[in-house]
C-alpha cells in the first residue's frame, strides 16, 4: 500500500504548525530489525528534533516486535498523539499511548503508521514487514470436491458465523494485549500456520492457526489447555459447531482475540473474565478433526497472524 500524502504543508494551510518528521529511533529499530534477531526490545529513544519554532513536544514511536507476514508491534506513540492509523486505517491506542498493531499472513512488503498530534504535526513510521517462507505443498491432482452442502447445513452454519463474526464485534477492554503470551498447551505442532496446499496451480485456504496434539501419540483427547494472555470470553459454544466443534475464543483487546477448535469440553462461559494460564478448556477432536488437537487461531481485526510470534518457540 502506498504512503499517505504526508508531505509538509499536506494537511492544511497551517503550513507553520504543520509538518512530518519521521521517526528517527523507528528508522534506526528498523536497521536492528534487518540485522539482528527478529524481535529486539530496545529502550525507547527520542528523536532529535528538526528545530523549527516553537519547538513541538517530544514525537516520535517507540515500539518493538517481529515486523514480518503473520506477527506484531507494540509501542508508545508520541506524546501529544490525538490519532494513530496504520495504512490509513484508525488504531486503538491506551491511555498511557500503548498500541498493538499487526500484520496478515500475506500483510506487506510496508506499512505505514502515522501519529496525528494535538498541534497538528503528523509523526510518520515507515515499516517493512518481512515475508515469510510458507510451507506450500504442490499436489499434482484437483482438490477433493467437497459433497454439496446440504439445506439444513447451510441453514446451521450461517447461524455459526454469525455468532463468530458477533462475537469478533464485541469490545471487551481487556488489556491481555499488552501481555507476553503463553502456549495454551504443550505438544507435537502437527499443523503450522500459513500452510497451504496448491492443487494443480489453484491454492487451497491457508491454515489459519497452529495446531497442537498433546502427548507423544497425539492421542491425549481431554488434555486441559490454558489461556494463553488475560482476556474476556466472548463465545463458548455450548454445542458442537460444524467445522470448529466446541469453540471457544477469546478477547484480548485492542481487537485482538483467540479462537479455539474442536475442544472436548469448555471450563468457561460467556461474559466470563480469564487469566493468563487459567484453565479453560479440554482439547478434543470436535466438529471437522482427524484425531484430537488444539487448533488456537489468532486475529487482530481482520489480519491472521501466527501464534508462535506471541509465544515465542515452544520448550
Ligand atoms: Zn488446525
Amino acid at each position: 500500500m502506498p504512503a499517505p500524502n504526508c508531505r509538509p504543508g499536506a494537511l492544511s494551510g497551517k503550513r507553520e504548525r504543520r509538518g512530518v518528521r519521521r521517526s528517527a529511533f523507528a528508522v534506526a529499530l528498523l536497521a536492528v530489525l534487518t540485522a539482528g534477531p527478529a524481535s529486539s526490545q530496545l529502550a525507547p529513544s527520542i528523536a532529535p528534533a528538526p528545530a523549527p519554532a516553537p519547538a513541538p513536544a517530544p514525537a516520535t514511536f517507540a515500539y518493538a516486535g517481529e515486523l514480518t507476514q503473520g506477527g506484531w508491534l507494540r509501542g508508545t506513540v508520541a506524546g501529544g498523539t490525538v490519532a494513530l492509523t496504520l495504512d490509513g486505517a484508525p488504531v486503538e491506542f491506551a491511555g498511557d499511548g500503548r498500541f498493538l498493531v499487526a500484520f496478515d499472513r500475506d500483510a506487506g512488503p510496508s506499512a505505514m503508521l502515522i501519529a496525528t498530534l494535538g498541534d497538528g504535526w503528523i509523526v510518520t513510521a515507515p515499516l517493512t514487514i518481512a515475508p515469510r517462507a510458507w510451507r506450500i505443498e504442490h499436489i499434482a491432482a484437483d482438490p477433493r470436491p467437497g459433497a454439496v452442502p446440504s439445506e439444513e447445513y447451510l441453514r446451521r452454519r450461517a447461524i455459526e458465523l454469525e455468532r463468530i463474526n458477533a462475537a469478533r464485534r464485541i469490545v471487551s477492554g481487556s488489556q491481555g494485549w499488552r501481555q507476553d503470551f503463553i502456549w495454551p498447551a504443550k505438544g507435537r505442532i502437527s499443523g503450522r500456520f500459513g500452510s497451504q496446499r496448491v492443487y494443480r496451480g489453484q491454492p487451497g485456504s491457508y491454515h489459519s492457526g497452529i495446531d497442537i496434539a498433546p502427548g507423544a501419540n497425539g492421542g491425549a483427547s481431554g488434555t486441559p489447555f490454558v489461556a494463553p494472555a488475560d482476556g474476556v470470553v466472548i463465545l463458548a459454544a455450548e454445542s458442537p459447531f460444524t467445522l470448529e466443534g466446541n469453540l471457544l475464543m477469546i478477547d484480548h483487546g485492542n481487537g485482538l482475540n483467540s479462537a479455539f477448535l474442536h475442544c472436548s469440553e469448555l471450563a468457561v462461559r460467556e461474559g466470563e473474565t480469564v487469566r493468563r494460564g487459567q484453565f479453560v478448556g479440554r482439547i478434543g477432536a470436535t466438529g471437522r478433526a482427524t484425531g484430537p488437537h488444539l487448533h488456537w487461531s489468532l486475529k487482530w481485526h481482520a489480519a491472521r497472524l501466527a501464534p508462535i510470534l506471541f509465544t515465542g518457540p515452544m520448550n
